[in-house]
């Protein structure tokens, strides 16, 4: 376990697109956090000693304090249990779980055992989240419209299983938007009805329609995972203010009569940031309201069956 003074040493499980892209490069750069081995099935990082399965990385004599969770959902609550009765501190990547049971499991094993669990939303460290939310504050909310439209082969290429049971489909992008306006609107955003059209042969969606409500604004959001040529992460909130919008995935803020603002990427580092103070403080921090958000609309949307969809 962590010794005051020394450095987090963390396992870092699931060497993929988003292990290669962010993980590794804000773990570099964080002093608070020391790189100790890698667990993948497949990859392997340079210079990084490597496990093929968390097991063998959490008995590795590594004198671990904490791991990093970065495979796809479906299998991760196994992974984190053995963590947690290992006594080590878990950050999992978006979405948490496979399921709402297993994040809800997986706090109170945390709990139980003192360990953090950081539940990581990335997309709420985007720039002008936290600005936003604070403009928001007061005002009157009178319509809400989110449009998430990105293409499934460009960003996952390859990735079958997010069309996979578990994968989330085209929640796995729509879930960040669900992250960033749980986050800044000031009511609880619930489900009224929705729609997702599921290709053939697949469990997850590619395209899905949801109408939310939040006090007594509508709340609109467009998920679409074949969206070619412009990508579109937007959401706009008409207030008695005037407008605010949030684009790039809530990387640029633009509020009423003003310039855009705009500030680099810090997502990622600021996610570790984040998990170095909870585990520092001893806390977890497990917001589960963006996934409970897909879980309502898997139970209550209509299904529709699209073409069959190869990448
Ligand atoms: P990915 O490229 O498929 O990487 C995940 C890695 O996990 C795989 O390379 C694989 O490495 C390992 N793995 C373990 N069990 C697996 C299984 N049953 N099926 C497939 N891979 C398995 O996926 P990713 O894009 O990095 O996404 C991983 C998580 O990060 C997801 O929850 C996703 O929502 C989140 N995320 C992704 C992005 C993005 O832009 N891609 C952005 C933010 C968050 P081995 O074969 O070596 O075991």
């Amino acid at each position: 376990m962590e010794q005051a003074g020394r450095a987090i040493r963390l396992g870092l499980v699931g060497i993929g697109k988003i292990a290669r892209d962010q993980h590794l490069p804000a773990l570099a750069a964080d002093k608070r956090f020391e790189l100790v081995a890698t667990a993948s099935r497949h990859a392997t990082v340079d210079g990084v000693i490597a496990h093929r399965e968390i097991g063998s990385l959490i008995g590795g004599g590594h004198d671990l304090d904490a791991i990093s969770l970065c495979t796809p959902p479906e299998g991760r609550y196994a992974q984190a249990v053995a963590a947690i009765d290992a006594g080590l501190h878990v950050m999992l990547e978006k979405p948490p779980a496979a399921t709402i049971s297993e994040i809800a499991a997986l706090a109170d094993r945390a709990r139980a055992k003192g360990v953090t669990l950081f539940a990581s939303w990335h997309s709420r460290e985007a720039a002008g989240v936290a600005p936003a939310r604070d403009w928001l504050r007061g005002k009157r909310i009178d319509a809400v419209r989110i449009t998430w439209k990105e293409d499934i082969r460009r960003w996952h290429p390859g990735q079958d299983w997010i069309l996979a049971p578990g994968g989330f489909g085209v929640f796995d992008p729509g879930i960040n938007a669900l992250s960033i306006t749980t986050a800044i609107l000031p009511d609880a955003v619930l489900l009224e009805s929705a729609w997702m059209e599921v290709p053939e042969g697949r469990a997850g969606p590619l395209v899905a329609e949801l109408r939310m409500r939040s006090g007594t604004a509508p709340v609109e959001a467009s998920f679409d995972f074949l969206q070619t040529g412009p990508q579109t992460w937007d959401i706009e909130v008409d207030t008695d203010a005037g407008r605010l919008r949030l684009s790039m995935g809530g990387s640029i803020l633009q509020l009423p009569g003003g310039e855009e603002q705009k500030a680099p990427d810090q997502e990622y580092p600021r996610l570790y940031a984040r998990f170095a103070e909870l585990v520092t403080a001893g806390e977890s921090d497990v917001d589960i309201r963006p996934f409970q958000l897909v879980a309502d609309a898997f139970v209550l949307a209509e299904r529709r069956i699209g073409a069959p969809f190869a990448f």
